[in-house]
């Protein structure tokens, strides 16, 4: 069964960065699920995966336009500390998650001020050529449930 819109796809991967370095890996914990065609995943990455099947394995490099995007310059903003519950807590690098009024924005410290905490709205690989190294485990059509929800139930998905 060769991957397509409406099949549920499960696969290993290993993602490296420009630098060559291991960002995450699947292969410590249970194969990635998600539904073929619904977004789930990064496009170059389910762009890759079209036409593929159980046990294929390759290698692809996905440009930022197709992973998370370029870097914004002005993704980094200073926030006064008395915003944050713990601000004398808080150490560059940390990732957290700011309510906003446009929603929950997720962001990395970058600076802590006494004053001041600077942070960098930017996702961590925006801006960044990302390869991954795939291995397909599993195929498998979509229950129509699924395609409704446009995501992935049971292992590797949602539970609910
Ligand atoms: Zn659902």
């Amino acid at each position: 069964m060769n991957i397509e819109n409406n099949k549920v796809v499960s696969f290993h991967y290993t993602l490296t960065n420009e630098k060559g370095e291991t960002v995450e890996s699947s292969r410590d914990r249970e194969p990635m699920a998600y539904l073929h065609g619904a977004g789930n995943i990064i496009p170059g990455l389910e762009k890759a995966l079209v036409g593929k099947m159980t046990g294929d394995q390759f290698e692809v490099t996905v440009q930022p336009n197709e992973a998370y995007g370029e870097r914004k310059e002005n993704g980094v903003q200073r926030i006064p500390a008395k915003h944050f519950k713990q601000a004398h807590s808080l150490q560059k690098g940390q990732r957290l998650v700011l309510q906003t009024k446009q929603g929950p924005v997720q962001v990395t410290v970058v600076k802590v001020g006494r004053f001041n905490i600077d942070v960098d709205t930017n996702h961590p690989l925006a801006g960044q050529a990302l390869t991954f190294d795939v291995e397909v485990t599993e195929v498998r059509d979509a229950t129509a449930e699924e395609i409704s929800h446009g995501h992935v139930h049971g292992p590797g998905g949602a539970h609910h």
